[in-house]
């Protein structure tokens, strides 16, 4: 029941089944028994039990308020959420609780959806890896199947376990380890998408202005979104009809015709038109990633669409446009935390100037500090024109870099999502995190910096039995047509899913190391 699509198991709570008591029941077992994965801060066990019971009863008077009502969710810990604790992953915010929920987390319980918890991240979403947490960091829920711990020779799994990607890693690894059948991630620069193929669930990055970033704690406000994470593209297109829209809390979002939740029947390969992106063979790209990304394209053309190599020339220059916008954003987002409204306060008050120093310093890590410090550089009178205003002209350019690709009669890109499968915990946070985690968003990055929809969608398994992403970016407000192309390649690639024995073990409290079986079409690159 755990690995079913949200379109399969609202059929199944519809047709009396399960009932939505029973299957958060379902979930928060699995949540117990996937604890070693640290892909929660908190679980809101109370809560999604009252609000499965309502959903019961609509259930039972046979008026469900649509297909979400019942089923199971989870929401990265940067999201606000009315009277639950919202920390970002930081000691700055450990203790924090906001009075409203964020547009998107009240558009799906309005739908009668049962929020069952907050999910662990990068400290203030900076990251690429979800290693950069106050509260630890996420375990990929692959480095815990047979598969993988065969192919990797060794029995520990404390030592070998990889990654998820981030900086959503726990939205991630709760929709791939079962425990979650949707989570929402943001993404500024990649951390949807990003663990999304690291952990083998389709990750949809909204168009910028699509979906409300209200209440959702900002990053880089220009480049920020909310992203959904699910098990099949049809689902990412389900919620995003429901996520969509206009909000006057956001004065960046528009109304955008939205026809209907379903994807159109069919689609029509004949008349699509895929770019190929040459700059996006990147150094450090994987022989396998490329192998699947080949293959991929193969398969689009032999089924009849044009597939052709196209050109983004400022490709190389993103990931430094990033980084000065980002950080720039940055510094100015991070001053609200000062200890004096909300959030930590340092108990040093020998001075104003004293407080506001070791506050900070206590409640952000280094990451954060840096990004603020770069930040207010780029943005001194002196500075300004040379880092802040060239990277805006920077920006400009990569845009148009996409215009015109797209303004040729390219439909849509594939691309890989990442350079490689994930890294071993060990191997990532021995390198800097942050060259690691500015080299990872190659491909990823230059979408927000454009405003662009992309989706990610697992393709195969890795040989060494971990998932392999591949993403596809169309033009603003193309979403149904890039999900609809996703969820052509989701039919024909055949993406296995992890399977636990104990899936349907409700009763059972016991503690249990997690994977135990994985099954499906072996896909090995
Ligand atoms: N890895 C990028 C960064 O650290 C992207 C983060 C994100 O999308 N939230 O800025």
């Amino acid at each position: 029941m755990l690995s079913l699509t949200i379109r399969e198991v609202s059929l199944a709570l519809r047709e009396g089944k399960i009932s939505p008591t029973e299957l958060s029941r379902k979930c928060l077992n699995r949540i117990r028994k996937t604890r070693h994965l640290n892909a929660y801060i908190t679980v809101t066990e109370e809560l999604a039990l009252k609000q499965a019971q309502e959903a019961d009863s609509r259930y039972l008077q046979g008026a469900p308020k649509g297909l979400l009502d019942g089923i199971p969710f989870t929401v990265k810990d940067n999201f606000c959420t009315e009277n639950i604790k919202t920390t970002c992953a930081s000691r700055m915010l450990k203790d924090y609780t906001p009075p409203y929920h964020a547009t998107v987390v009240q558009k799906l319980l309005d739908q009668g959806a049962i929020l069952l918890g907050k999910t662990n991240m990068d400290e203030f979403a900076m990251g690429s890896g979800s290693t950069d947490g106050a509260f630890g960091p996420v375990r990929n829920p692959w480095s815990y199947t047979t598969l993988y711990r065969e192919q990797a020779g060794s029995g520990d799994a404390d030592l070998e376990w990889v990654v998820t990607g981030g900086s959503s890693g726990g939205s991630a690894a709760a929709v791939a380890s079962l425990s979650s059948f949707l989570a929402l991630g943001s993404d500024t620069g990649g951390s949807t998408r990003n663990p999304g193929a690291l952990c083998g669930v389709v990750a949809l990055k909204p168009s910028y202005g699509l979906v409300s970033r209200h209440g959702l704690i900002p990053l880089v406000n220009s480049m920020d979104v909310p992203g959904i994470m699910t098990r099949s593209a049809e689902d990412a297109a389900l919620v995003l009809g429901i996520l969509q829209g206009r909000d006057v809390r956001d004065s960046t979002t528009v109304d955008v015709p939205w026809p209907h939740a379903e994807l159109p029947k069919g689609f029509d390969v004949h008349n699509l038109c895929v770019g190929i992106p040459k700059e996006y063979h990147a150094p450090g790209l994987s022989p396998e990633t490329l192998a699947q990304w080949s293959r991929v394209a193969d398969l689009l053309e032999s089924a009849g669409a044009r597939v052709l190599p196209v050109s983004l020339p400022h490709t190389q220059h993103s990931i430094v446009c990033y980084h000065v916008l980002c950080n720039a954003e940055v510094a100015s987002n991070m001053a609200r935390f000062d200890g004096l409204e909300y959030g930590h306060r340092s108990g040093v008050d020998s001075s104003t100037e004293a407080m506001y120093t070791t506050t900070r310093h206590e409640g952000f890590n280094d990451v954060v500090r840096g990004r603020i410090l770069s930040g207010n550089y780029f943005l001194l009178r002196q500075n300004y024109e040379h880092y802040f205003v060239k990277a805006q002209q920077v920006r400009r350019l990569i845009s148009e870099d996409f215009r015109a690709v797209f303004g040729s009669g390219v439909d849509m890109l594939l691309t890989p999502t990442t350079l490689a499968d994930a890294a071993r915990y060990s191997d990532f946070t021995q390198e800097d995190n942050r060259t690691r985690s500015a080299q990872e968003d190659v491909f990823t990055q230059p979408v927000n910096i454009a405003g662009l929809p992309a989706v990610s969608i697992p393709t195969a398994l890795s040989s060494r039995g971990l998932p392999i992403g591949l993403q596809l970016i169309g033009p603003a407000f193309q979403e149904r047509k890039l999900l609809a192309a996703a969820r052509w390649i989701e039919q024909r690639v055949c993406f296995p899913s992890i399977r636990y024995q104990d899936d349907d073990n409700v009763a059972d409290d016991s503690e249990s190391d997690g994977v135990v079986k994985k099954q499906g079409k072996s896909s090995a690159a």
